[in-house]
This record gives C-alpha cells, sequence and structure tokens, in this order.
C-alpha cells in the first residue's frame, strides 16, 4: 500500500473535509500534502505539484519563505498570545499603522483604523454588524444589506446572508438576514449590456430601499468564488455615488482581491474608489497563519464613541479569542514587508500580464467558453461535456504536475505572486495538455 493510499483511509475514517462530498472523496483519489517549498507542493508519496491555486489563494510569497518563518519564530520566542480585548501587543499595533499606510487611498475618507478577525468569513461578519449598529448609532436602524447575484463572502451565516451562490447558500434561506441582491455586472447571462443592467438595478434598488439600506457589500472589479466574474470599475464608482446619496456605507470585500493579487495592491485602486468598510484577509499574512481584518473609515470608527448623555455605550460588542494574534500579526508584518521589499504587487501586474498572454491560445480553444482575468485572478471557463468537467481538467492537470482547483466548470488559475516565468510556463502548458485530454 502506497503511503498515500494508507494515509487516505485513515483520512477517510476520521476527517469531514469542507466543501467536500464524501460519497465521493476517496474515489477522487485525493492528494495528501506532506510538505511544500516555494511554488511547490510535495504529497506524502514524493510527488511533486505546481501549487497553481496558492492553496486557496492566500500564499502571496510562495510557501517557507525564510523571512516570513523567521519573524513567526521570532515572535514565538517572545510572545505566543495576548488578547486584544482590554489589552494590546507590538505586533498589533505595528500591522494596524502598516495596514493602515498602505489602504487605498482618493477623493473619498481615508481607511483609518483596523479591527481584527480570523478569517475573511469573521471579517465579513464583522464588517456587517459594524454597519447595521453604524445605522442605528446615526440616524435609524436599517436592517437591510443590498449585495450582487452570484456572491461569495464566506460561510458564516451573515457572510451566507450577502451571498448570491445558490449551489451554496440556497439551503440556508430561510435563516438569513435581510438582503436585496441585484444583477452583476459580471453576469455574462446577462450579454454585452450588462455594465447597465447591473446600475440601473442598483439604482431602482436604492430608490426603492434606501433609507432601509445600511450597506452595499461587494468584491469590487472581480467576484472570484462566483467563477472570476470580472466587471467594470464604473460599477463601483456608481455604488460610491449611491451609498453616499442614500446614507449607506458601502463595504469592499477583499478578502481575495486584496494584498496584491490582482496586480494593485487592493482592487479598489482600479476603481479610484475608497469604501467606507474593506474586509482583507486570504493573502495578508501569505497564507502563513489565519488573520483577516475590516479596514474602516474614521466617521464610521467615530460612531462608536459613546457621548455625553448616551443611555448604553456604543462599543462594538464583538471579538475573539484569536482576534489579532501576536503570531499572526508577525506573520502578516513579515509578508508585507517582504512584499513592499521585492516590489511583489508590480511582479504580480507582469506575472498577470504574461499568463493572460500564455492562455490566449487556450481561450481559442472550442472546448474553452471564456478565460476571464484581472492581474493573476484567472478563471477558465471550459465547456461542460457531462460530469464534473472542471474537476476532471484539474485532475488531468494534477498528473502533470500542477495542482488546479474548479469552481463548477471554471479552473481556477492563481499561483503565488512571485511564480517564476518557466513555472508559469509549465502551469499553462499543463492546463492546456490537461484540457485536451478531457475534452479534445
Ligand atoms: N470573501 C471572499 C471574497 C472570499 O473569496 C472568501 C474565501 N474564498 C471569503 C470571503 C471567506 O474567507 P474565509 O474562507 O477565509 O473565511
Amino acid at each position: 500500500m502506497s503511503a498515500s493510499a494508507s494515509w487516505i483511509a485513515r483520512d477517510a475514517a476520521a476527517v469531514w473535509h469542507p466543501f467536500t462530498q464524501h460519497a465521493d472523496w476517496t474515489g477522487d483519489d485525493p492528494t495528501v500534502v506532506a510538505r511544500a517549498e516555494g511554488p511547490w507542493l510535495w504529497d506524502v508519496d514524493g510527488r511533486r505539484y505546481l501549487d497553481g491555486v496558492s492553496s486557496l489563494w492566500t500564499t502571496t510569497l510562495g510557501h517557507g519563505h525564510p523571512g516570513v518563518n523567521a519573524a513567526i519564530a521570532d515572535q514565538l520566542a517572545k510572545l505566543d498570545h495576548a488578547t486584544f480585548l482590554g489589552a494590546s501587543h507590538t505586533p498589533g499595533i505595528e500591522l494596524s499603522e502598516t495596514l493602515i499606510a498602505l489602504a487605498p487611498k482618493g477623493d473619498d475618507p481615508d481607511l483609518t483604523k483596523v479591527f481584527y478577525a480570523g478569517d475573511g468569513s469573521s471579517a465579513v461578519e464583522a464588517a456587517l454588524k459594524i454597519a447595521y449598529q453604524y445605522s442605528t448609532q446615526t440616524g435609524h436602524p436599517r436592517p437591510k444589506f443590498v449585495r450582487l447575484n452570484h456572491a461569495y463572502h464566506g460561510d458564516t451565516l451573515g457572510a451566507v446572508a450577502v451571498g448570491g451562490h445558490d449551489l451554496f447558500h440556497q439551503a440556508y434561506k430561510p435563516l438569513l438576514l435581510e438582503t436585496v441582491g441585484i444583477e452583476s455586472p459580471g453576469d455574462r447571462a446577462l450579454g454585452a449590456d450588462r455594465l447597465t443592467t447591473a446600475i440601473s438595478h442598483l439604482r431602482s434598488v436604492m430608490h426603492e430601499h434606501g433609507d432601509q439600506v445600511c450597506a452595499i457589500i461587494v468584491e469590487p472589479m472581480i467576484q472570484g468564488a462566483a467563477g472570476m466574474l470580472d466587471y467594470d470599475a464604473a460599477f463601483l464608482r456608481e455604488a460610491r455615488t449611491l451609498a453616499y446619496t442614500y446614507g449607506a456605507l458601502l463595504i469592499f470585500d477583499e478578502v481575495a482581491t486584496g494584498i496584491g493579487r490582482t496586480g494593485r495592491m487592493w482592487a479598489a485602486e482600479h476603481a479610484g474608489v475608497v469604501p467606507d468598510l474593506l474586509t482583507c484577509g486570504k493573502g495578508v499574512t501569505g497564507g502563513y497563519l489565519p488573520l483577516s481584518a475590516v479596514l474602516a473609515a474614521e466617521h464610521v470608527y467615530e460612531a462608536f464613541l459613546t457621548r455625553p448623555g448616551d443611555s448604553s455605550p456604543r462599543t462594538f460588542f464583538h471579538g475573539h479569542t484569536y482576534t489579532a494574534n501576536p503570531l499572526c500579526c508577525a506573520a502578516a508584518l513579515a509578508n508585507l514587508r517582504v512584499m513592499g521589499e521585492q516590489d511583489v504587487v508590480a511582479r504580480a501586474d507582469r506575472l498577470g500580464e504574461r499568463l493572460g498572454k500564455l492562455l490566449e491560445p487556450v481561450a481559442a480553444k472550442d472546448a474553452v467558453t471564456e478565460v476571464r482575468r484581472l492581474g493573476t485572478m484567472i478563471g477558465v471557463e471550459v465547456a461542460p461535456d457531462g460530469h464534473r468537467t472542471g474537476f476532471r481538467v484539474c485532475r488531468a492537470a494534477r498528473d502533470r504536475g500542477v495542482w488546479l482547483r474548479p469552481l463548477g466548470d471554471t479552473v481556477v488559475v492563481m499561483p503565488p505572486l512571485t511564480l517564476g516565468d518557466d513555472e508559469a510556463d509549465l502551469l499553462v502548458e499543463a492546463l492546456d495538455a490537461a484540457i485536451d485530454e478531457v475534452l479534445g
């Protein structure tokens, strides 16, 4: 019995995996990862794979970066954990200063305060609660959220409520907050007029529900888990204007798009729009340890300061045990420092261009419906030929040494931002051959 077979048998006996149909699990021949370095993964049998999706869109610098590893080890020798509830610590303060310095800037008020959470979903959850409480503390309670169709913002119930991905979210509908879904400007099913359709839908929804809406939440420029649905920046500028007009907050969920992934530090920069709340996660620590954050505009933060005559405190009663864990903050600081020193955001922009060029012949294949890309967020949508086509293409790529993961029939390509040219070539060659094998 191979090492993989024996570990998979033990896994199947004891583990319940996320987003996984366990009736298929062992038959799908899962990969058991043993170690990783740079953009490479090795399984327990010693087979090597190029990590084409940054281990769930997170390892910005690749695995095992010596600078990040050393920063975590140094921090561990000083302070492993300290609560952020009623106390503070130096890596948490320094990381907040760094994130504020990096935050998108423009004509809108700056983002000046950082609230921490543990993962993308819990950052979204915090942002939703902040937005609702802000409405109660600045005017009147506004219980509704406006969200995009096909959206994905995480798996906790608030995040599910502002999601619009039927496969993932339908089952929980009876449990959810009140939201109004609008047409997505990235939805290809709406045809060439999708931008105009989405803008006019947003306008009419805000006209009808405006004074009940505490926030509009969107993934800026591209809806990732929806299948990499990129869209025009004009939609975000309109959302910014409408949020101002109706007194709602604008939330950008940059959990996937942030930290250089789209070839800018933030996707918001493509549009020149600054939201009132911005969530980030995934790439913040470069995948080393779990940490996420909500960046907030000063006027939002100020609405949470108790004033003379208040009958109850305006405190944001929210915060988890591991909020701003010092090891996670140290990992994030090191990741962001290395990114700055090595100009990784500009490298990501160039890598995206290169992958886009390499994928042109793939996009021309009959078996490929569309290739969508913003920076290094790439979706290669294949024409379905029956059952689990995207999955089968990813398995065929794995046989060629490249690890990929599909979203339905869209194969995601989101490698580490520091991927080398030869590795980019290998990735696209393997995907090209995998598509031919499955659909040729
Ligand atoms: N928001 C977006 C846009 C995401 O892509 C994701 C995760 N893919 C999340 C939120 C949830 O993040 P997490 O899985 O870390 O909870």
